[in-house]
């Protein structure tokens, strides 16, 4: 058996080497390695996959959500709601603008922001939501937008682990993830469900103007050449990364179906075994599995990744740490207010998720778990 790892990016490159290589070898000849053709194209590209108006590439998904806040014109202090559970580039930003994080918590099932406690949040100073699509499904962005319609807020979809994920409105349109709300962000991060060889992001929004601001403050804040109107960034894609994501972009949606399908073959061995929960799939959204994450119940999470460590199968926990307890950004809260995420800490195991998992190894993680899951019931 191939030896099991979280994520296989070499055996995906191998299936695409030589039309990768080729492609990489004539940027390098053409020694267009910087805002080059090849970017603009995989611009065009992804624009039309993702019926969008505006793709803007940038160097990475942290820089994206920071640049999408610095277009909307906040002030310091102003305050930009997010869940407690994600990733802590989207808190990062807020604080490194100088702006207000307010944390809230997410929705058990689904690990995405929780609508309720988002409504419940909200004050005369909050201006902005960042929804994350965490592990690959869509946040309730039908929730959230009306919420921020109401109450005349900016929606910044972190769309950096669910893209092509679809979803569906309840009037039946249905919209790709990162297109809903007011600015949506990306990574291309090797590991996401579209990644590089390196480093990259772009941002995608409908709104003209704000294509215009944001293209502008992703390079040095100049939308003449050497005439600088704001302060800006400097932050971009090169050609060498377009060019792979040009290949691989075709591909996308094979990639999220090799994932939904080695997700369906977790969810048979695991559904109605006791003590252990399967990811739920939201009806309003399709699922495009950047993370297969179980919820291990009865206090023995820990014990089953020490067992699969020993069977030489790698499993990992996002996230061991609530965003509000992270030294950097601690603040004050009542716990009382934060149950699903602190319950989803000490529960939650992500098992190997990637496109190039066989049925073999599946077969023998599977055996893995329902094996520690039988010992423990003795
Ligand atoms: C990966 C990720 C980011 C950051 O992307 P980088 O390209 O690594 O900067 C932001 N938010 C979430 C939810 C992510 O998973």
């Amino acid at each position: 058996m191939k030896k099991i790892q979280m994520v296989d990016l070499q055996s995906q490159y191998y299936k695409i080497k030589a039309d990768v290589d080729n492609a990489m070898l004539a940027v390098m000849n053409s020694a267009a390695f910087i805002n080059g053709p090849e970017v603009k194209s995989f611009q065009n590209e992804l624009e039309q996959y993702l019926d969008v108006k505006h793709v803007i590439p940038c160097a990475n998904g942290t820089d994206a959500l920071q640049i999408a806040l610095m277009a909307l014109d906040l002030k310091e202090g102003d305050e930009v709601i997010t869940a407690d559970f994600t990733f802590a580039a989207t808190v990062e930003v807020i604080h490194l603008l100088k702006l207000k994080s307010v944390l809230v918590d997410v929705d058990y099932d689904t690990f995405t922001i929780d609508t309720e406690k988002l409504k419940a949040a909200i004050t005369p100073r909050t201006k902005a939501i960042i929804p994350v699509h965490l592990f690959g499904q869509c946040a309730n962005m039908e929730e959230v937008l009306k919420i921020a319609k109401q109450h005349n807020l900016h929606v910044i979809e972190d769309n950096a682990q669910a893209i092509g994920a679809d979803f569906t409105f309840s009037d039946s349109t249905v919209k790709k993830s990162g297109t809903m709300g007011t600015i949506g962000t990306t990574s291309f991060f090797p590991s996401k469900n579209l990644g590089c060889y390196g480093d990259g992001g772009a941002l995608f929004t409908n709104d003209d103007e704000l294509a215009h601001k944001i293209r502008g403050i992703a390079n040095h804040g100049m939308y003449e050449r050497y005439y600088h109107d704001e302060v800006g960034v400097n932050s971009r894609l090169d050609s060498l990364q377009a060019t792979v994501l040009r290949k691989k972009l075709p591909l996308l949606d094979t990639y999220n179906e090799a994932r939904r399908k080695a997700a369906d073959f977790y969810d048979e061995a695991f559904a109605n075994q006791p003590g252990i929960l399967i990811p739920k799939r939201a009806d309003y959204t399709s699922h495009v599995f950047h993370q297969y994450t179980l919820r291990i119940l009865d206090g023995k999470r820990n014990e089953l990744q020490a067992f699969l460590t020993e069977k030489e199968i790698p499993a990992m926990i996002y996230y061991p740490v609530a965003l509000r307890k992270q030294k950097a950004y601690f603040q004050e809260s009542n716990d009382e207010d934060f149950k699903n995420t602190d319950r989803l800490l000490n529960e939650v195991i992500s098992l190997p998720m990637h496109t190039e998992l066989d049925e073999e190894q599946q077969k023998y993680i599977t055996d893995a778990v329902l094996e520690f899951l039988g010992n423990s019931q003795q």
